[in-house]
């Protein structure tokens, strides 16, 4: 891990951020030490480093909290995404604080706050989350397979952590997302529904891999095209499975899923 000194801790929301109504993006670390194949921070401009690497390496703003104090009242009645291109919650976190620190400066402020992770950390700071007036926290839980969760994010936290911090952060009183984004394969598409929909979170949402060639915006590296075909899991099967919960609750499906809490 590397510490550098950040210019800001908020950035403007852009792109499907943006569309989905955020203002504010919040990313306390630069990189991800979860590295998942699929994902779509590894072709930023500002992740220059090979993609072969993503994954391997990260670096922590370590002037997060002296930023966050300073630039929170910027979201006063606005909304915020915490975070959009690294985990707010990665193990690193749980020594340093960055995130913690971040969410107790943007408190006096009150924005709506979504906090997007694999992380299940997350339930550390449900103290400081419940007095959000307005807050979801999504964890994702993109499979039911260890295995596969192993193959496509083999440095992220098991499912069932993700699954028991959210039953803490429901709780806990606060509103909760399940982020199926994407889809990965799955061993029992009906078992995996039926947790979900027996789970109901506030918010599902499902996606499909889009393959834009490697390009900028991908959502699928060439590591995580071999390992889908090598588990033959098609549009299809997501499909089929993306009925199967439709038939039980309401699904958005891609960026239609990514809009702040009222
Ligand atoms: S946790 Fe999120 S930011 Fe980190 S590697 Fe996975 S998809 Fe990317």
């Amino acid at each position: 891990m590397e510490q550098i000194n950040a210019r800001s801790i908020l950035s403007p929301a852009t792109g499907f951020i943006r569309r989905g109504g955020f203002d504010w993006t919040c990313n306390p670390y630069v990189g991800c030490s979860f590295g998942c194949t699929y994902c779509y921070a590894m072709f930023l401009p500002q992740n220059r480093r090979p993609r072969e690497d993503w994954g391997k390496w990260f670096q922590a703003k370590i002037n997060a909290l002296e930023l966050a104090r300073r630039q929170a009242p910027k979201v006063a009645g606005r909304s915020v995404y915490l975070s959009s291109v690294t985990d707010p919650y990665l193990p690193a976190e749980r020594s340093l604080g960055l995130t913690r620190g971040i969410l107790e400066a943007l408190l006096p402020y009150q924005p709506r706050l979504l906090v997007q992770t694999r992380g299940p950390l997350v339930a550390r700071d449900l103290d400081v989350l419940v007095r959000f007036r307005s807050v979801r926290v999504n964890l994702s839980i993109p499979t039911d397979s260890e295995s596969v969760r192993r193959a496509f994010e083999p440095k992220a936290p098991s499912l069932e952590p993700r699954w028991q911090a959210l039953d803490r952060v429901r709780a806990a009183g606060v509103s909760t997302g399940i982020c199926i984004t994407p889809m990965l394969p799955l061993e029992n598409a009906d078992g995996f529904v039926r947790r979900i929909a027996a789970f109901a979170p506030d918010v599902v949402v499902t996606q499909h891999f889009h393959d834009s060639g490697g390009g900028f915006g991908a959502d699928t590296g060439l590591a995580a095209r071999s390992l889908l075909a090598r588990n033959r899991w098609t549009e299809d099967d997501y499909r089929r499975c993306l009925a199967m919960l439709r038939d039980r609750r309401t699904v958005y499906e891609a960026e239609a899923g990514f809009f702040p809490p009222s």
